[in-house]
């Protein structure tokens, strides 16, 4: 877990799960593999399992509270999650990510936006444009936000900026699968101690037009098709 050299108290936390190998590896390698992830169910699928990754990893820092479970031969004692989670997604690229955590946080409430990049003449600069949001009240609840790829991470600020006026989560939880460097520092100035992010892999660099490289292309294209707009 990096968190740049100050105490954990007073910036976001980082936890790149690819920092220890595990299954997770094949699914990231998967959606990677130009001839694999053509295969776009395959594609969905390993989003959505690595969202069940990522959000099992997440659980652990929930709060949890005693339980009796009464089974048909006697009593447990366990502890459960009170956390009242708001699920948030950025479509289109969001839905399998989100689905993948809503098999775990099953009773998880539901917000969704649409945010994209809008280029003007130079295709190299670009603004974030959020028109479609819904979404319940966030008061004291547990945010988490799904976005697949970080890219330069002006997505993820935008749409926290856009779900300001639903009221001020508890804490924050950014779920990406893959980062780029530049997109990770970004979004660490802006989200503070109460913030964490869970990345299921962190690449070096972006491209010209704004995409991770290696990275793995368009994560909305590969899992829904080719959109006719840039
Ligand atoms: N969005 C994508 O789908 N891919 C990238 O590499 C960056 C943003």
């Amino acid at each position: 877990m990096q968190n740049f050299g100050l105490t954990k108290h007073h910036c976001m936390q980082i936890h790149n799960l690819s920092e220890t190998p595990s299954i997770l590896n094949t699914f990231i390698s998967e959606i990677r593999d130009e001839k694999i992830q053509k295969d776009s169910m395959r594609f969905r699928r390993n989003i959505e399992r690595i969202g069940e990754i990522l959000g099992y990893e997440l659980s652990k820092t929930l709060h949890f509270e005693a339980h009796k479970v009464e089974t048909p031969l006697g009593v447990s004692n366990t502890v459960l999650h009170n956390n009242d989670i708001v699920l948030c997604s950025i479509l289109r690229a969001g839905v399998p990510l989100h689905n993948g955590l809503l098999n775990y946080f099953d009773t998880a409430e539901n917000a969704f936006i649409s945010a994209y990049r809008y280029h003007k003449q130079n295709p190299e600069s670009f603004e974030i444009i959020v028109e479609y949001l819904a979404c319940p009240s966030l008061e004291g609840k547990t945010l988490i936000l799904a976005d697949p790829m970080l890219a330069s991470g002006q997505s993820m600020v935008a749409t926290f900026e856009a779900l300001k006026p639903f009221g001020t989560p508890k804490e924050i939880h950014l779920v990406s699968v893959i980062g780029a460097q530049k997109g990770v520092d970004y979004i660490s100035k802006t989200f503070k101690a109460n913030a964490h992010l869970w990345i299921a892999a962190v690449d070096e660099t972006l491209n010209e037009k704004g995409y991770i490289i290696p990275g793995l292309g368009d994560a909305g294209d590969l899992a829904f098709g080719n959109k006719l707009q840039q």
